[in-house]
């Protein structure tokens, strides 16, 4: 795996070395309101990545501290996902166990005549906040005396008002130039049971207060966070100062990854769950890492590609194929490559005995021996490709199968197709073929070339399979749509069904297992396949689709 290496690194080494910190610590504080997408990779893979480099540690953090939004399900989806991925927290944590400190910190503020409880509403507030070109205005519940501050924040604690009633702000500057300076809320009321507290609190501390003290409690060194906190900083030092914190982390930011035809927004992810047009958070058009996953993207494929698009400080996109590209470099080697037939028609051969199955001999990876081979039968009829046959060969470059001509059955006969049988609607229903018994692979048979090499499935022991084939699932921007909401440039051709037939080895599959299909595309064995339907998911073609 390629190593990590980025500006935040040679920050961390500049720190060991001056001696400003004995060792590093980091953590990854997802809010458990969604799964895991994989924009959350790149800051796991960085937390994780940077701490190891230097021998330190990372946990997990949830942001716990909106019972609004946040559910155990959600908990427990994000601990999945981390040890998919391949990481292990040194501690697991939540932000919501450090509710009495957190308070115990802001009634020190509020001794220091650093925070009141304020009676302005929500609009109100906002009002008062001013703009970036126009200064703020106090509010008039700001000189509150120390005493009387105290007793409303336990009266807030102890549930004496409704929400949105009263608020603690930090009593900083209401003209800062920073508007995040200008008295920020540190908590609201919210009579909402909490997933792990239960009804012990009806107050709720913010983000930007909760974070940096929740950082110093665990003795984080670099908190490290996308770049759209780039402008909370000076409040996140503001309160590690005022706070009195014994341990003081410093916050450093990096750009967030985008990926082309890619919703990788919570919001959007969890509006298309609940509009029913996906089929959960783990469909395998979804860009999170449960639906990654279900895809049949491996850990070190998104780690792989996460550090391909390196770091910096600058938000940045990429485009989705660089993910299948790390996919197939993944998966080239370790992945068997059985036969499947995805659009099939039936071929007789027309001269084979009729109840004869014989065995051949196969690699399972025509380029890692290591894999070892298998025998695949062969008997009178077969499944093939209906896009390998056509009924005139049209040109010259036509290396498959058409009336008249002679082509290789992969690891089998040379076989002659001699006729079609038809539908009503004059599709192609049968294809008779002559088979040659000298040609049988691996006889040494040279006397004639062949106008091609197809891939088979033995009817007489196929499994019926289902194959899913997948496009992005947002259409492309287009002058248009661009004004579309993203529920309406979704793609309607985002996920195609296809029945078709596997060779008997798959029989036994079960989901998560990874495979090429031989001449057809990387696919993973589906959570919906059973012994009675197989069901297989592509994760990606064989080569770029991409135009160069
Ligand atoms: P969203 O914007 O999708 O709702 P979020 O930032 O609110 O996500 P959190 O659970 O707060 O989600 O995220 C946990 C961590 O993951 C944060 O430190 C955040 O900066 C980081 N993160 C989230 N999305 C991305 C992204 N696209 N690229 C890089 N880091 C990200
Ligand atoms: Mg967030």
């Amino acid at each position: 795996m390629a190593e990590i290496n980025n500006f935040i690194k040679t920050i961390m080494q500049n720190d060991l070395n001056s001696g400003k910190v004995d060792a590093i610590a980091t953590r990854f504080p997802p809010e458990p309101n969604a799964y895991l997408h994989i924009g959350h990779a790149r800051a796991i893979i960085t937390n994780f990545e940077l701490a190891k480099a230097f021998s330190g540690t990372t946990n997990l953090r949830f942001d716990d501290t909106n019972p609004a939004k946040e559910d155990k399900e959600f908990v427990a989806g994000i601990i999945e996902d981390l040890a998919w991925l391949g990481y292990k927290p040194n501690n697991i944590f939540y932000g919501s166990d450090y509710f009495e400190e957190t308070y115990e910190k802001a009634v020190l503020l509020i001794k220091k005549g650093l925070a009141y409880v304020d009676d302005l509403s929500q609009e109100e507030m906002s009002k008062y906040r001013g703009t970036i070109v126009e200064p703020g205005k106090n509010s008039p519940w700001r000189d509150r005396s120390v005493e009387e501050n105290l007793e409303l924040f336990e009266q807030m604690r102890d549930g004496k008002f409704k929400e949105g009633e009263k608020t603690l702000r930090a009593k900083i500057d209401m003209a800062h130039p920073n508007i995040n300076m200008r008295d920020p809320a540190m908590y609201r009321i919210l009579h909402i049971p909490h997933h792990r507290q239960g009804t012990k609190w009806c107050i709720y501390p913010m983000y930007d207060f909760a974070h940096p003290l929740q950082d110093s409690f665990e003795g984080i060194t670099h908190s490290l966070c996308s770049l759209e906190y780039d402008n909370h900083r000076i409040l996140y030092d503001w309160f590690i100062e005022n706070c009195e914190m014994k341990h003081v982390p410093h916050q450093y930011e990096f750009g967030r990854l985008n990926i082309t035809n890619t919703i990788m927004s919570k919001r959007y992810i969890r509006a298309l769950v609940d509009s029913g047009k996906v089929m959960g958070y783990d469909d395998p058009r979804m860009p999170t890492l449960c639906g990654l996953r279900r895809r049949g993207y491996t850990p070190d494929s998104i780690r792989n590609f996460i550090l391909s698009t390196g770091l910096s400080r600058v938000n940045s996109t990429v485009e989705a194929e660089s993910l299948e590209e790390e996919l197939r470099n993944d998966q080239k080697l370790l992945a068997t490559r059985p036969n499947a037939i995805i659009n099939p028609v039936k071929v007789v051969i027309d001269n084979y005995p009729e109840d004869k199955v014989e065995y051949l001999d196969c690699p399972n990876n025509q380029e890692n021996p290591d894999l070892g081979n298998r025998q695949i039968s062969f008997s009178k009829y077969v499944y093939i490709e209906r896009e390998d046959f056509i009924e005139q060969k049209p040109n010259k470059k036509w290396k498959r199968w058409a009336l008249d001509v002679e082509v290789r059955l992969m690891h089998a006969y040379f076989v002659k197709a001699t006729s079609c049988e038809y539908d009503n609607d004059g599709n192609i229903t049968l294809i008779h073929a002559t088979y040659d018994p000298e040609t049988r692979s691996g006889s040494g048979f040279d006397a004639r070339k062949p106008n091609g090499n197809i891939h088979f499935v033995d009817a007489s022991t196929a499994k019926a399979a289902e194959f899913r084939l997948f496009e992005p699932l947002m259409l492309d921007i287009t002058e248009e749509n661009k004004d579309l909401d993203f529920m309406e440039r979704l793609n309607p051709n985002s996920l195609q069904i296809l029945n078709g037939y596997v060779e008997e080895s798959l029989a036994n599959t079960v989901p998560g297992t990874h495979y090429q299909f031989i001449r057809n595309g990387y696919y993973v064995t589906d959570k919906d396949s059973s012994n009675e339907k197989l069901v297989f998911n592509r994760t990606c073609g064989l080569k770029s689709s991409f135009k160069l």
